[in-house]
């Protein structure tokens, strides 16, 4: 048995201080992992782990050899004009571009989780431009940090302990100099970490816009809160928050789901990107930034992989084995019914997904390919099981600040077992040749 320290791909924080004891064939004690980190480590020998191919037979899921279940999936994307592919968040670089790859080959329509999540923001910076951070300029340099929407403390579990209560390398202080400001409608367990000198903004639900045009408008014309508030946060919260974000050092707003949801106004983020850049601009001494709150270990590398090699970062449709010009996402085209499979990938669309829209996508055949059981891997056609990344390969992948990091293997897959990579390479070949 050797301890040796590793990357867990447990979320997209890919805490890098993980150590593992383990003889090579089996994960003896794992080191460092918060509970969600674990059950990673845990994946490899849990129940729900998926290690043999699986077909459905007359409604009816049947385990059947690799060739079995690899030929049926050849028909099915032979036998397709509009597949989609959707997923690729829970999968490393290498894997995403063979996706990108076999979805130019069969002229299908690839999308990742990105785009119902941080692709909201990446889509509105192209308008207003966007301030990053990396996790070590939060560690060594922030002084105040925003959740906004974002329930940090349990989607990543140690982000907290890393950027809030470290010291960092220029301070003599830690978290006593360091404000924490929570905005959400809901009492979320991030609330629990708050301390005297930290705001906490229980905001009416949906109304987020309303709060970031006063700050904006209250940057750019003094004395424009109304007496009774905004959003349900009194003006004196107000206006603490404002002195707070136009007179941090290093600001850092991390943006999470409760303001990427489907029901939010559309125009909330890139509003909040337009805050940003003026209270920078305004700013004499500091910086504000935005850091997108993905949980997927691996949801920004889809962003760059699509990015680097189609100069989009996410929703690509091939024609004639070109890329085509498009406005439609993973959503809108199976709200229109536009696509006769799907090819999933690592990722469980019958669950996520709204049940108008699993429904519509359950009414094709569905190719997954994962390591989990799942309501997808139960109503999936075909299930083809993948190792797991980060435990039993490795490869490229990019944590939340967009920091490249490249993970190692630490057992082998089981037998017959391939990586996401080698599974959608035996697809691409195999349709190739046909
Ligand atoms: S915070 Fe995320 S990356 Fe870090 S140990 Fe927990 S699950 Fe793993």
């Amino acid at each position: 048995m050797v301890s040796k320290r590793f990357t867990c791909s447990g979320c997209s924080l890919l805490c890098d201080d993980i150590i593992i004891r383990s003889d090579g064939l089996y994960i003896d004690e794992t080191l460092g992992a918060c509970l969600k980190g674990k059950e990673r480590f845990d994946q490899v020998t849990a129940k729900n782990r998926i290690v043999s191919p699986q077909i459905k037979k007359n409604g009816k899921l049947v385990k059947v050899p690799l060739t079995e279940a690899l030929d049926k999936a050849i028909d099915i994307i032979k036998n397709s004009k509009k597949p989609l592919l959707y997923g690729f968040s829970t999968v490393n670089c290498e894997a995403q571009l063979k996706g990108i790859e076999l979805a130019k080959a069969i002229n299908g329509f690839i999308d990742s989780n990105s785009v119902i999540c941080q692709g909201k923001v990446l889509n509105s910076s192209k308008k207003t431009g966007i301030t990053m951070i990396t996790i070590s300029e939060i560690i060594n340099k922030a002084d105040l940090l925003i959740l906004w929407g974002a329930n940090a403390a349990e989607s990543i579990p140690r982000l907290l302990n890393k950027v809030l209560f470290s010291r960092g390398k220029f301070r003599m202080t830690g978290r006593e100099i360091k404000t924490l400001i929570v905005i959400d409608p809901v009492k979320t367990a991030s609330f629990g970490v708050m301390g005297v000198r930290d705001v906490a903004l229980q905001i009416e639900t949906g109304k987020d816009i309303d709060l970031i045009r006063i700050l904006k408008e209250e940057c750019c014309k003094a004395n424009s809160i109304p007496d009774t508030g905004v959003a349900g946060i009194d003006k004196d919260d107000l206006k603490r928050l404002l002195l707070h974000l136009t007179g941090a050092e290093n600001g850092v707003i991390f943006v999470g789901q409760g303001l990427l949801r489907p029901q939010s106004n559309e125009d909330v983020v890139k509003e909040l990107l337009e805050l940003v850049q003026l209270i920078n601009v305004k700013q004499q001494k500091g910086r504000m930034s935005i850091m997108m709150l993905g949980g997927h270990y691996n949801m920004a590398g889809f962003d760059h992989v699509a990015l680097s090699t189609y100069g989009k970062n996410h929703s690509l449709e091939f024609s004639n084995n070109q890329l085509v010009e498009t406005s439609e996402t993973i959503v809108s085209k199976i709200e229109k019914e536009d696509f006769d499979c799907s090819i999933i990938v690592g990722t469980d669309p019958i669950s996520h997904f709204p049940s108008k829209l699993s429904k519509k996508l359950l009414k094709r055949p569905i190719i997954l390919i994962d390591n989990k059981a799942s309501a997808t891997s139960y109503t999936a056609d075909i299930t083809l099981p993948s190792a797991i990344t980060g435990i039993e390969c490795g490869g490229l992948v990019y944590r939340i600040d967009h920091v490249p990091i490249e993970l190692k293997k630490i057992l082998n897959p089981p037998s017959g077992v391939y990586n996401d990579e080698e599974i959608l390479n035996k697809l691409l070949e195999a349709l190739i040749k046909v």
